[in-house]
């Protein structure tokens, strides 16, 4: 039996107005209902945050952000604190996304310490690693991955416990190409194994990288695969909630 509760959440990235969202919020409360099954989240761009809360307010359907400052409040122009994403009702918040580490350069410390600023706030940190095609092709994949993990693991076993990991090869990231479902376990199978038993077997380990419908099940079929992570199909309510009930 599954132990942890399969869990899909939708990354809208900077896309949206407040007329598309309208419709794909609607769309995903109408179809919700019939997938319940897992746990269902999306994490739309901050100006959007009351909107999603609005409209999924007792859908079961949860929301969060892309980003989180490392701050708690501040002479910090443009940074979002946790405890204004807790503000909204946010139950999650992505950190380390592979487009905030190579735009915005940010470093495996800054994303551990975002993860515990929102930790501190109540919220669930998505911890987003994965390694670039070179690294890949380098076979360093377990050797980035390590380094990036390094400081979130540092946090400590109470910490772990309630944050969820997900596994974003970069060469996979809204490019059509997804790791076979093989390759993507035998990854997630090995950052739990950097985990201490009790937290290893809590921890939901998502996968994301160009996931869709139609591979979204064989990808679910692998034991240490918890979810998804998407990104553009979660753009559309009718392929995201079937990605939920696969
Ligand atoms: C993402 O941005 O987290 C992602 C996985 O994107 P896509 O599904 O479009 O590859």
């Amino acid at each position: 039996a599954q132990p942890r509760k399969r869990l899909v959440i939708g990354n809208w990235k900077m896309h949206g107005n407040q007329a598309a969202n309208a419709s794909l919020l609607d769309g995903l409360c109408a179809g919700f209902p019939a997938v319940r099954a897992c746990d269902l989240a999306v994490c739309v761009p901050f100006p959007y945050l009351g909107q999603a809360g609005a409209s999924l307010q007792g859908s079961g359907i949860s929301w969060g952000a892309q980003d989180v400052s490392k701050h708690e409040q501040g002479a910090y122009t443009g940074e979002v604190s946790a405890a204004m994403l807790a503000d909204f009702s946010c139950s999650w918040v992505l950190v380390g996304h592979s487009e905030r580490r190579s735009i915005h350069g940010e470093s495996d410390q800054l994303v551990a310490d975002k993860a515990q600023a929102a930790l501190a706030a109540g919220l669930t940190p998505v911890v987003c690693v994965g390694e670039t095609l070179e690294q890949n092709e380098a076979g360093t994949t377990d050797e980035v991955i390590a380094r990036q993990l390094a400081p979130v693991l540092a946090l400590g076993a109470a910490a772990l416990e309630k944050i969820v990991i997900a596994y974003e090869p970069v060469w996979a990231i809204g490019t059509g190409r997804t790791a076979t479902p093989e390759q993507a376990q035998q990854v997630h199978a090995a950052i739990r194994a950097r985990l201490d038993g009790s937290v290893a077997a809590k921890v939901r380990i998502l996968y994301g990288g160009s996931v869709k419908a139609a591979n979204a099940a064989s990808l679910f079929t692998m034991p240490d695969i918890d979810g998804a992570l998407v990104g553009g199909a979660a753009l559309m309510a009718e392929e995201f909630l079937r990605i939920a009930a696969a």
